[in-house]
């Protein structure tokens, strides 16, 4: 599906440090733990990948991927750690907010959802500033494997209805596990479809 090797590019800090916008690029955002690395892992298929964003001094970084020649695959810093000194957390907004309005390449953002929490107040923030950036965003729920049938419903008529006031939100939820690789292909099909 994505002609051309899947690698840890680079981590960036700054927009200096941004690659080249020679080609289409997707981004993942998420609440820490929401399982975004297994996601990450799972859609690329190689398990160390998203470790490598995953060790310290890069969980603040925007992580770039190649997907094959022709798509980055950009792993945001996950957010609503409850511990990040406020400085901290200020200076990964501010590139965040530049990032999203600045980068012209990004065709859409995957926002990730626990399937069992569904959207929490720090969701909606981000999706704020997509909205701002006017970045279309789809969201994921994750670990869809924990959830019965019946609270799924639940929770996804609460994403519908958070949904309807996002105007850069993309209609289609998507229902994942990497666990168990429901939605995988789905997604990996979405992104490959982008232009
Ligand atoms: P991140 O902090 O968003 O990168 O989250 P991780 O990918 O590290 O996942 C956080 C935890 O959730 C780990 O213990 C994972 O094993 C678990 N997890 C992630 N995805 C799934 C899933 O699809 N199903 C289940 N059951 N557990 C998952």
């Amino acid at each position: 599906l994505f002609a051309g090797p899947i690698d840890f590019l680079k981590g960036v800090v700054a927009m200096s440090g941004l690659p080249p916008a020679d080609r289409l690029e997707v981004c993942f955002a998420g609440r820490s733990n929401v399982g975004k690395s297994s996601l990450i892992n799972a859609l690329t298929g190689r398990k160390a990948l998203a470790r490598a964003s995953n060790t310290p001094g890069r969980t603040q970084e925007i992580n770039y991927f190649t997907l094959g020649e022709e798509r980055y695959l950009v792993d945001l810093p996950g957010y609503g750690y409850a511990n990040a000194p406020l400085a901290k957390v200020e200076q990964w907004q501010r590139l965040l907010k530049q990032y999203l309005s600045g980068r012209q390449t990004l065709r859409r953002a995957f926002v990730l959802i626990d399937a069992r929490h569904g959207i929490k107040a720090v969701d909606e923030e981000i999706m704020s500033l997509l909205d701002s950036a006017a970045v279309t965003f789809q969201c994921v729920l994750t670990k869809t494997d924990k959830v019965k049938a019946k609270d799924r419903e639940a929770v996804l008529k609460q994403v519908r209805g958070k949904l309807s006031s996002h105007p850069a939100a993309f209609p289609e939820i998507l229902l994942t596990s990497s666990e168990k690789g429901d939605g995988i292909a789905t997604l990996r099909a979405i992104i490959a479809g982008l232009d």
